[in-house]
């Protein structure tokens, strides 16, 4: 290796997967000095996935890194997230969420995923120290003294460190420690979209709908600057496939719906293409870090989306990342490769209390969401005691996180 590519690969550090933890890993990287390969798996960044929430502790990391412009024309900020019983399709409680927003001083966003990659991908094209590379599978892994080389599409490409932030079936997490596997929650999870003007009885939806019924939920909202509006049906089932794409049968989602209130029923019914993913999490406590090699957002936690923060967490620990490498291996700090594990463990350590805080909210919010008869009476009593305010404060240590 002559000295200038020496040089180089001590500044680069490798990324798997240009799904949202990895692009933001990359530009929160390169805004440190480092310079990022970033290799994806898919020939292009498609236009598949539906909406995704981003609280203000995941926003303001966005808009640090200078997404605000981007995402302006498609980020909605919803007014409120409104619980309804979907028996009676009366509200249970108004949370006002852009009151969040205001005391944060950060936006709470909801996006279509397509759209939030987009304005990622968008500014690691403008970035000069981030190479995206498409079509670039990872598939082996070979750790040395001078950091790790990766295999990729039939190159290799040599680098202080490989950050596996390639999704809940990550082929780094394979690679590098295999007995770590997603496990199935028995929980499929549709979506469906529908443009604005397609609402029933003309209604423009400006907030976060939550139906909670028996056995299943529903989350309603807008994306795409408010044209197109996001629905994701939650029931519990044995259909297990990996991916995001299985078309679902409309008839089977809407007998499943049958027993709901009039309004979630022409919600649901005013949808004419379904797609359906099994929901699965990574189990807690499972390893990140091997040597040069670490995971991040999905590849290392993945977890149910009922706290809204699976998209949030990667963006989080892809700031944390680069906070820690930065601290170690930025310019003039001078850290060897030898460091390098270390420094991953040191993320790992920030990062891992507050992930598995999430993912058990998540498990429990499902279960809460999902209760039947009696308990549902129960949880709606007590939701409309506690109220909106102290309701929002439980989830102030999600949205007050600052780095
Ligand atoms: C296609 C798709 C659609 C989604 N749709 C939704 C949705 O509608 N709603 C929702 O809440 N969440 C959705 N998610 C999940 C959501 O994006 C994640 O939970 C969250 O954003 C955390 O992102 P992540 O970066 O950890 O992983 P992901 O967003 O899953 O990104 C992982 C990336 O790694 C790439 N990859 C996989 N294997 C390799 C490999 N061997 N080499 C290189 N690259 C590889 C994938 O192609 C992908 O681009 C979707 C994810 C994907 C991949």
């Amino acid at each position: 290796m002559d000295a200038d590519r020496g040089v180089a690969v001590s500044r680069t550090i490798i990324v798997a997967g240009a799904g949202i933890g990895g692009l933001t890993a990359a530009l929160a990287l390169a805004a440190k000095g480092f310079r990022i390969v970033v290799l994806e798996r898919t020939e292009r960044l498609d236009e598949v996935g539906a909406g995704l929430q981003l609280s203000p502790n995941a926003s303001r990391i966005l808009v640090d890194l200078g997404l605000q412009s981007r995402l302006q024309d498609c980020a909605v900020a919803p007014d409120a997230v409104t619980a309804i019983n979907a028996r009676s399709g009366r509200a249970i409680v108004r949370m006002p969420i852009g009151d969040v927003a205001a005391r944060t001083g950060a936006p709470y966003w909801v996006v279509h995923r397509a759209d939030l990659q987009a304005a990622l991908a968008a500014q690691v094209a403008a970035h000069p120290s981030i190479e995206l590379r498409l079509g670039c599978a990872v598939d082996d892994i070979a750790p040395h003294a001078n950091g790790v080389t990766v295999s990729a599409g039939g190159a290799q490409e040599p680098g202080l460190a490989l950050i596996g932030a390639d999704g809940i079936w990550s082929a780094v997490r394979g690679l590098t420690f295999a007995d770590t596997q997603p496990l199935f929650s028995g929980l499929i999870a549709w979506r469906g979209t529908l443009p604005a003007e397609a609402m029933p009885d003309g209604a423009t939806l400006r907030g976060v709908q939550l139906w909670l019924g028996p056995e299943a939920h529903l989350v309603v909202y807008p994306i795409s600057g408010g044209r197109r509006i996001n629905l994701v049906a939650v029931v519990d089932g044995s259909w297990n496939q990996r991916g995001w794409s299985a078309r679902g049968e409309p008839t089977e989602i809407i007998a499943r719906f049958a027993h709901w209130d009039g309004a979630a029923r022409a919600l649901i019914g005013a949808v004419d293409a379904w797609t359906r993913w099994a929901l699965f999490g990574m189990p807690d406590g499972g390893v990140w870090n091997r040597g040069p090699v670490t995971l991040l957002g999905d590849a290392a936690h993945g977890m149910l989306p009922f706290a809204a923060q699976g998209a949030g967490m990667a963006i989080e620990d892809a700031a944390v990342l680069a906070d820690c490498l930065a601290a170690s291996h930025g310019e003039g700090r001078g850290g060897s490769a030898a460091e390098v594990p270390a420094t991953l463990q040191r993320y790992a350590a920030l990062r891992r209390p507050r992930v598995k805080r999430v993912q058990q909210l998540a498990r429990q919010n499902g279960v809460i969401y999902h209760l039947p008869g009696v308990a549902a009476l129960a949880r709606d009593v007590a939701m409309r005691a506690l109220g909106p305010d102290r309701l929002l404060a439980r989830q102030s240590w999600i949205y007050d996180w600052r780095r």
